[in-house]
């Protein structure tokens, strides 16, 4: 996503139990792995009553006898059954013990529930008096609405049921699978359903109801995601919204090529870009981005938050972090992909100026010169939406492409997204694959840019030899990071050549220029373009 304000930030939400752990298995309640979870909810025309009728179907480990579901408290839980049976599973501290009697390894859990939301699912009636419900579940909020294993180490496929009256528009992940109109007291409703048959996180498992109308965007070619099928894009605003479309969703075509070409099929069946009340700038949710609804009046969609919100589609999405001190493989990458999109639309001089932007960000940025990117210190999780997760990560991944080139970083980007697409991985999961297409080993590169706080501060000098005619950098590092560092020789006749040069992470080093001179250089400049993640000073 992309913080709407610093206010977004300033949110604290307290974290229930981070995971830890390694492997692909779900992390956060071991042993226990949700396959599906059916939803049934009922959305009555107007206040933030819900009822909730929720199927979980799991496996579990041998031995597991209880399932944690995260539920808030302020919901009333009226029945849960296991196999079709009902259980006294109490519910207390914002979670459901659920007792696994039995002895199979799968299992189906059903939660009945009611209540008033206050959070999660945004229920609220706009100036103009128009209801509209919106699901915003980021970090750790489907629980305020959803009976679920609330983390995104545990992803599942989900179905909606959702009955609402007649005339809302109702959108959710995945694709349609029908609806039902019917009367009650001469009440007109209907039930629509949605199915997202890939995996997703349940922080992006939404819902949208309103009054919202819907736009095709037409497209020349159709998008083949990975189920085979054309991938459709629509816009969904309010209807006095609707007259300006498509104008900046023109661009959504496009950007799904490019990412295609770049990444992979697109993961979903369908991509729709609503108008809604996400408090984020825009919400990345499988198959349906939320975008802040106040930008439409105005017309303030840009390309590029549609480009960082698209990208998480396969970066966040489709491929999870399974911790969230790893959330800059969603942040980092939708940061980078977008301005791979800014490169592709408006040229290389667009897209530098957008990373020397960055960087200048970076080597001024506070919580950049004090926090490593993966921060498994911090349990505030609204906290991670820093300069870190988002700037840095980015830079990272285009210091990687200028590093290894065009071949090896994408051909790792997409073998990454191929192996790890619809699960979760660690940061270790992108480095084997970069390091396969590179033939490198690159675990200094991960530690000293993930790992560490701040960025690389050498303070470098040269000397001349006379004798050998040879010239060698001297770099002195009180934090050792290895570099690949472009250095402009001048030498005495004026000639200037540009020269790649490795210094090793060492708190002292000597390093020789290739070459050899007839007399001493005139200047010698370090990295002149001022792409890598340093504040260089001279000895
Ligand atoms: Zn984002």
């Amino acid at each position: 996503m992309r913080p709407a304000a610093l206010t977004a930030a300033l949110l604290s939400l307290i974290v229930s139990g981070s995971a830890s752990g390694q492997g692909a298995a779900p992390t956060y309640q071991p042993g226990i792995d949700v396959r599906n979870y059916d939803v049934g909810i009922t959305l009555p025309d107007t206040g933030s009553f819900i009822l909730g009728d929720v199927t979980i179907a799991l496996r579990r480990s041998a031995g597991i006898a209880r399932l944690t579901l995260d539920l808030v408290d302020a919901l009333n839980v009226r029945r849960v059954e296991v196999g079709g049976r009902v259980v006294s599973a109490p519910h207390v501290n914002n979670t459901i013990d659920v007792p696994l009697d039995g002895s199979d390894d799968s299992v189906n859990v059903r939660v009945v529930y009611d209540g008033v939301v206050r959070d999660g699912l945004v229920v609220q009636k706009d100036a103009k008096g128009r209801w509209t419900w919106f699901g915003d579940n980021w970090p750790d909020r489907a629980r305020q609405w959803l009976p679920t294993v609330d983390h995104p180490s545990d992803k599942a496929t989900v179905s909606w049921r959702i009955t609402a009256p007649a005339e809302r528009t109702v959108v959710a992940n995945g694709e349609q699978a029908g609806t039902r109109p019917f009367t009650v007291n001469g009440k007109k409703l209907r039930e629509t359903r949605w199915r997202e048959s890939r995996p997703v996180p349940t922080y992006v498992m939404v819902l949208a109801a309103g009054p919202l109308e819907r736009f095709d965007i037409r497209e020349n070619d159709c998008h083949y995601g990975d189920l085979g099928q054309c991938v459709r894009q629509s816009v969904y605003v309010m209807p006095e919204n609707r007259k300006w479309l498509p104008g900046v969703f023109l661009s959504v075509g496009p950007i799904v090529s490019l990412f295609e070409r770049l990444i992979g099929p697109f993961p979903y069946e369908k991509l729709a870009h609503l108008q809604s009340s996400t408090r984020f700038g825009g919400m990345e949710n499988a198959s349906n981005i939320f975008y802040d609804g106040k930008l439409f009046p105005t017309q303030s969609v840009k390309d590029g938050l549609i480009a960082h919100e698209t990208a998480h589609q396969w970066f966040g999405d489709a491929v999870t972090e399974r911790e969230w001190s790893h959330v800059w493989l969603s942040e980092g990458f939708a940061t980078y992909f977008a301005a791979l999109w800014t490169q592709y639309i408006r040229g290389d001089g667009a897209y530098r100026a957008e990373m020397a932007g960055i960087r200048t960000q970076l080597l001024g940025d506070k919580v950049v010169a004090t926090r490593p990117v993966i921060d498994s210190t911090q349990t505030e999780l609204l906290a991670l939406l820093n300069t870190n997760s988002y700037q840095k990560g980015g830079y990272i991944l285009y210091m990687l492409h200028q590093q290894l080139g065009d071949s090896a970083f994408f051909g790792a980007i997409k073998s990454y997204y191929k192996n790890n697409r619809h699960g979760t991985v660690l940061s270790d999961d992108l480095r084997v694959e970069l390091e396969k297409t590179s033939h490198q080993s690159l675990r200094q590169f991960f530690d000293q840019w993930l790992r560490r706080p701040g960025v690389a501060e050498p303070a470098i000098g040269w000397a001349f030899d006379a004798e050998s005619g040879s010239v060698a950098l001297r770099v002195v590092q009180k934090s050792a990071y290895e570099l690949e560092l472009p250095v402009v020789v001048t030498d005495a006749a004026g000639t200037v050549s540009r020269l790649m040069v490795k210094v090793p992470a060492d708190s002292l080093a000597t390093v020789p220029l290739p070459g050899k001179y007839s007399a001493k250089p005139r200047s010698i400049t370090y990295d002149p373009d001022g792409r890598m993640l340093a504040r260089i000073t001279r000895l």
